[in-house]
Formats: C-alpha cells, sequence, structure tokens
C-alpha cells in the first residue's frame, strides 16, 4: 500500500518533503523485491538496465518506411532511442536481445472495448466484476494491445481499478475509462446492457451528470447516436449538445457512436472530439462535411468488426478453432459462437458495405482512421477482435501499414494523456509487440506474436489470467 501511495505521488509529480527521494526509491524498490516480482504495470522500476533489442524490422507507428536492421534501446520504462543499427549505439552494461529476422512493432491501442463482459451472446450485468475487468484487461494485453479505451458502461469499480493499473498494483494495458455514458431514456444501448447508461431527457440533467463525470476524472465521455434503424429512441440534440460544451468545460473529449451523416454533421457543429463506427446511410460523404473532418483531426475508430459479426463465425468457422481462442475464451461462449445463425437482414450487409466505402473514402481525404474493436459485446472476442479491425480497415483499401498506423499513431492522438503512447519513438512508453513474421506482407502478421512489452516490461503471456 505505501509502495503505491509513493509510485502515485511519484506519477501526479508531487514532492515528499520529509523523506528524502533516494529513501523513497530504496524503500519502493525493497518493498518490490519482497513481494517477488512485483505487480507489473505502467509503472517501471526505478532502476533497471537498458534493453537493446538488436537487428529486427522497425514499424515505429510513424507510417514511414520499415527499418530493417533496427535497434530499439528501452531504459526505464520508455524508449530511449529507435532507429537503424547505424545510427543507435547499444548502452553499455545494455541487455541485448536478438530480434533479427523479427518485426517490431509498437504495442496496439483500442479505442472501443467493453470491459467486465465475458462476450457471450447475450450481455450479462452481473458479470461485471473486478476480477473479470483485470482478465479481460489481461487478454488484451496477451493478443499485444497495450492501452485500451474503455467505452461506456464501466460501474464505478472501474475508478480504483484504473488507479491500481497506474500504480503497477495490477496487470494492465494503459486504461481509459469514459465512466457511463449517455443515451435518451430507453436507447440504444439500454435494450442489450440495461441502466447502466445514462438515460437522459434535458440539457440541464446533462450537464449535472457531465459534473458528476468530471468528479470522477473521467478520461473522456460517450454518447450513443443511433436510433438503429428507427427501432429505438435518438438521444435529443440538444441534450447532445449540452454535454459536449459542458464537458469543453472540463477540458474532457467526447466520443460518439454514430450512424448517420446528420448526426455526424450535428455533432461536429458543436465539437465533438471523436467518433466510434461509421458513416453508414449515405454512399457519399458530404465533401464539406469531410473537409471539416480532415481539418479538424477528427479521428473515426469505424468499428467495423461489430457489423461483420452478424455473420462472421458462420461464414469463417475455422475461425473458431484458432487455438488462441480456446486459450482466451470460455468454452459455453465459442459454442454460442458456433451456433449463431447469420443474419437474414439485407440491410446489415449494405450497412457494412457502406461503412466499408467510406472508411476509405475518409481515410484516402485524410481523416484519421484508428482501431476499435467493440471487443466485449456480444460474441465480440476481446483483444482477438482488435487483430480482425485491422483485417478489416485492409480489406477496406488500407494499407497493411495504414492499418498499423491507426491502431498505434491515430490511437494514441485520440487519447487525452496519450502523448506518450502510440509511436517507437524516443521518450515513449517502451509498449511494444515483437512478431514473427512481416505484417506488412500480410496485415493477419499482427496475430504472430512472440513478445509482448509494456511500460519496458516483457509479460509473461502464457501465465496471463484472461478467462
Ligand atoms: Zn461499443
Amino acid at each position: 500500500m505505501e509502495a503505491s501511495i509513493q509510485l502515485l505521488a511519484r506519477r501526479s509529480g508531487q514532492q515528499s518533503n520529509a523523506i528524502p527521494s533516494a529513501l523513497i526509491s530504496f524503500v519502493l524498490l525493497a518493498l518490490l523485491w519482497l513481494v517477488g516480482c512485483g505487480p507489473s504495470g505502467v509503472v517501471p522500476p526505478a532502476e533497471s538496465a537498458p534493453i537493446a533489442l538488436i537487428g529486427g524490422v522497425l514499424l515505429d507507428g510513424k507510417g514511414e518506411a520499415p527499418v530493417p536492421d533496427s535497434i530499439v534501446v528501452i531504459e526505464g520504462g520508455k524508449i530511449r532511442a529507435a532507429g537503424p543499427r547505424s545510427l543507435t549505439p547499444v548502452p553499455k552494461g545494455a541487455e541485448r536481445i536478438d530480434v533479427s529476422g523479427k518485426y517490431v512493432i509498437p504495442g496496439l491501442i483500442d479505442l472501443h472495448v467493453h470491459l467486465g463482459s465475458r462476450a457471450g451472446a447475450q450481455y450479462v450485468a452481473s458479470a461485471y466484476t473486478r476480477e473479470r475487468v483485470e482478465k479481460n484487461l489481461q487478454a488484451y494485453l496477451y493478443f499485444g494491445v497495450t492501452a485500451v479505451r474503455s467505452l461506456g458502461i464501466d460501474r464505478d469499480a472501474i475508478f480504483p481499478i484504473r488507479a491500481d493499473a497506474r500504480t503497477a498494483k495490477i496487470l494492465s494495458p494503459h486504461l481509459f475509462t469514459v465512466g457511463r455514458g449517455f443515451t435518451a431514456p430507453n436507447g440504444h444501448p439500454t435494450q442489450e446492457v440495461g441502466a447502466v447508461a445514462r438515460q437522459v431527457e434535458t440539457p440541464e440533467e446533462a450537464v449535472r451528470q457531465v459534473q458528476e463525470l468530471a468528479s470522477q476524472q473521467v478520461d473522456g465521455i460517450k454518447m450513443w447516436v443511433d436510433t438503429l434503424n428507427n427501432t429505438l429512441p435518438s438521444i435529443r440534440l440538444d441534450v447532445c449538445r449540452a454535454i459536449i460544451e459542458e464537458a469543453a468545460r472540463h477540458s474532457i473529449p467526447v466520443a460518439a457512436h454514430i450512424y448517420s451523416q446528420a448526426d455526424t454533421r450535428a455533432l461536429v457543429g458543436f465539437g465533438i472530439h471523436d467518433f466510434v463506427h461509421m458513416i453508414r446511410d449515405v454512399e457519399t460523404v458530404d465533401p464539406a462535411l469531410v473537409a471539416t473532418l480532415r481539418e479538424r483531426r477528427t479521428v473515426f475508430a469505424p468499428t467495423l468488426i461489430r457489423q461483420e459479426l452478424a455473420w462472421f463465425y458462420s461464414e469463417h468457422p475455422e475461425r473458431l478453432a484458432d487455438p488462441d481462442v480456446a486459450r482466451t475464451m470460455d468454452a459455453d461462449v465459442i459454442d454460442a459462437a458456433r451456433a449463431a445463425k447469420p443474419s437474414p437482414d439485407p440491410v446489415a450487409r449494405r450497412e457494412f458495405d457502406l461503412a466499408m466505402k467510406n472508411t476509405l473514402a475518409l481515410a484516402r481525404a485524410g481523416v484519421p482512421m484508428a482501431v476499435g474493436s467493440d471487443g466485449g459485446s456480444a460474441l465480440d472476442f476481446p483483444g482477438l477482435m482488435t487483430h480482425r479491425e485491422l483485417e478489416l480497415l485492409v480489406q477496406a483499401g488500407l494499407t497493411p501499414l495504414e492499418a498499423i498506423s491507426a491502431a498505434t499513431r491515430h490511437g494514441a492522438a485520440c487519447l487525452q494523456g496519450g502523448d506518450d503512447l502510440g509511436t517507437l519513438a524516443s521518450g515513449k512508453w517502451a509498449d511494444l509487440v515483437v512478431l514473427s513474421a512481416d505484417p506488412l506482407a500480410d496485415i493477419r502478421n499482427t496475430r504472430r506474436i512472440e513478445r509482448v512489452m509494456l511500460a519496458g516490461r516483457w509479460i509473461d503471456r502464457p501465465a496471463l489470467r484472461v478467462k
């Protein structure tokens, strides 16, 4: 407990007047040593020998050409240097690790997850326990996802979990949460998740609830703006506006789940920060809207996989034979996926096609695309589907290099406090994945994971508790 308090104080930049910092460091190290290897997470040990990854192909997340025969130097949990061998000296005393023939990419960032779920066919509110949240977090790490944004159905229990993640008391990716998101009374997703969504009728009530979220120090705010084809009420636009304006007073970014171009345009007008899902009610997005999105660098996490899941398992039953499915998912959930019938609704196919088309059009116009999987929603397997979303971005027409930028740099750009995430540049957290095959040759090779590093520490993947 004492150690975590000191770690928290160090992270928040507070100084102790009473105890010299060297003594604090010593006590801290001694405590970590006493409890064995200590909890892992985003706070690295104060002293550790530098690590040098030598000879791999470096894809640093900046969207540039790969660097063959690279060196990546990690020290104190951060990237100290990364570049071609000829320009990147290995510090004296560094642990040298040969990664020749391998590919080094930044840890992946998933902007759209739902923690506290077994990802069964139906959402089960009672599944939201600390144990389940921690297993979800470890599943993301297993798949090389080193930062997640949990988007709208967290309970208050998430806040102490986030504190524990940020002080390395639990093993977790960098964890961002928006707490409980906003919708209309009986609006989407209450038909799935029930009362955990904030059902707000008036701007005044919205303002009050944004203030409550601000007091919880949320990392963002979520709103659902979708009638599911006029089957459910939509949150009123004046309520959306009040949320966005009050959030701006507290410097909290607002993310919206959207469906229609008209809602997207209205929210952009109110100053929305970013979007999940894609516009899927028009063939061609209005060029004036596209220009505004490009100018503001508004990030979209298209979450194509959520739509594809309507037929994914029936068309790709072989995916359920993937050993990592059995490794990370409960048997009854796998059975439910195997039994899932494809949606007979032709509208679902058409909306998927429009989402794919508009994802490519916006990306080509310079609007940043990021990765969101909706992991934890119905039959949407945490971490595994982060990788499927990368595949779908490539299927939509992005290059594999662009898909990797989406899952790294663009995701980080969307996160408040994400400045030190997303690329393998000097000074960033040393979050990375070592792959045994080239993701630019085949994006599915992001699954060929040999090792995962979080904040300078190797993750013991076989030891992770994921289900
Ligand atoms: Zn979602």
